[in-house]
């Protein structure tokens, strides 16, 4: 990892900015889950993972509360992992089709996968005032992954945050409406792709299942020229 990534983690780590949720990742920590009643909880800021020579990035909303911010990990311990990392897998970006603790051995090919927020908000619902908080994270993420080519979005929340990124440090003319699976050039060259958010209720719903994510990624290694 290099210096400006490790600088960046441990500065997210540290971080207190948002009152609200360290209590709440800090209250979750405590009570905990039946299922994880004896295990010690992260219980702190989540930072992004994977490979920083990056050419895909995936962007999710925020750690789960017995999910990432149980393990530490994004995307880890939790079902929207689960479903993600099967997909993942099978599509040649996972060595591991799941995700389960921050030493089972996981790698991603040429890819970082990280959060817009990087704490736990109560019911997934952040305020704009912790978005607001957190977006230098973000934008500090983005912009060092210099050999990125291609992002996809979990969820609105993600790929409005994104937008709001690209309308911060670019000009944007086009509307960018979130759908699931269409194909945004953005100024830098990059393409966005958004995807509907693997969440247990979006799989539950079958708004989105393993086939029309399998086909999404495989755009986006196809684009990302992975
Ligand atoms: S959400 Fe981001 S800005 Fe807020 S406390 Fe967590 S790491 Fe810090």
């Amino acid at each position: 990892m290099s210096i400006k990534f490790k600088k960046l983690n441990n500065s997210i780590i540290k971080c207190k900015k948002c009152p609200r949720l360290i209590k709440f990742s800090k209250k979750i920590s405590t009570i905990k889950r039946k299922q994880n009643i004896s295990e010690v909880y992260w219980g702190k800021p989540v930072t992004g993972f994977g490979d920083i020579k990056a050419k895909l990035m995936i962007i999710g909303l925020a750690p789960a509360a017995h999910g990432g911010t149980r393990t530490g990990r994004a995307f880890t311990g939790d079902k929207s992992g689960d479903f993600l990392f099967y997909c993942l897998r099978k599509v040649g970006i996972s060595n591991l089709p799941t995700s389960k603790h921050i030493k089972d051995g996981l790698k991603l090919n040429r890819t970082y996968i990280t959060n817009i927020l990087k704490c736990v908000p109560p019911n997934d619902k952040p305020l704009g005032i912790e978005l607001n908080n957190c977006s230098n994270y973000f934008d500090t993420e983005i912009q060092s992954l210099k050999n990125l080519k291609v992002i996809i979005t979990l969820g609105k929340v993600a790929f409005d945050n994104c937008i709001k990124f690209y309308k911060k440090n670019f000009i944007i003319n086009k509307k960018l409406i979130f759908k699931h699976g269409v194909k945004y050039y953005l100024p830098d060259g990059k393409i966005l792709i958004p995807s509907y958010h693997p969440s247990p209720r979006n799989v539950n719903t079958k708004v989105i299942n393993t086939k029309k994510m399998m086909s999404l990624l495989i755009m986006a290694k196809k684009y990302s020229k992975l």
